[in-house]
């Protein structure tokens, strides 16, 4: 089965939404939007490597951690005590939050499984000063970068001008399971 790794932490209530969402669990983060796409580079000449109908599995930080890490529901990063014990429910205080709400759950690499229910090739670059994704308003570039799991586009904007060039026009894949 093919799979997709994430990685930012922006979208991490989102993510855990998700999976909440699919296991019909409480949403752990009820204010946030569930992460129900992702945007990834498309290369040059190259096509998409996923379809409508790929079941696709969904990973935090597939390849950069060992395979059973478990992690901090606050911050991403690998619990030890989650991971050394291999505990399936778990709490852990997040070591990036030191207050009294710092208690996270902590949650497995495989978030859960998603089929794609639609792709889209989109564009991105900062035309006009402003980055937007080309042919929609502010106002759809909102909606996708909510369906996309940001809580506010300007969190969305930032994370696509910091990774990618957005100089020159930049074709992306939108893969969609919601
Ligand atoms: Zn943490």
């Amino acid at each position: 089965m093919p799979a997709l790794s994430m990685s930012c932490v922006n979208i991490l209530p989102a993510l855990l939404n998700l999976r909440a969402y699919n296991n019909n669990e409480k949403l752990p983060f009820p204010d946030h939007p569930i992460k129900f796409s992702t945007i990834r580079p498309l290369p040059k000449d190259k096509k998409p490597r996923l379809k409508v109908g790929d079941e696709v599995k969904i990973y935090w930080k597939q390849r950069t951690t060992p395979k059973n890490s478990w992690f901090c529901g606050g911050c991403g990063k690998i619990s030890e005590v989650a991971t050394t014990t291999n505990r399936k429910i778990g709490f852990v205080i997040c070591s990036e939050r030191p207050s009294l709400y710092a208690v996270f759950a902590v949650f497995p690499k495989l978030i859960t499984t998603v089929k794609i229910t639609k792709v889209d090739i989109i564009e991105m670059w900062m035309g006009n000063g402003e980055p937007l994704i080309t042919g929609n308003t502010l106002r759809e570039t909102k909606k996708i970068a909510r369906i996309d799991g940001f809580r506010h586009h300007l969190q969305f904007m930032k994370f696509f001008i910091d990774n990618y060039n957005l100089k020159e026009p930049k074709k992306f894949v939108r893969y969609y399971w919601g």
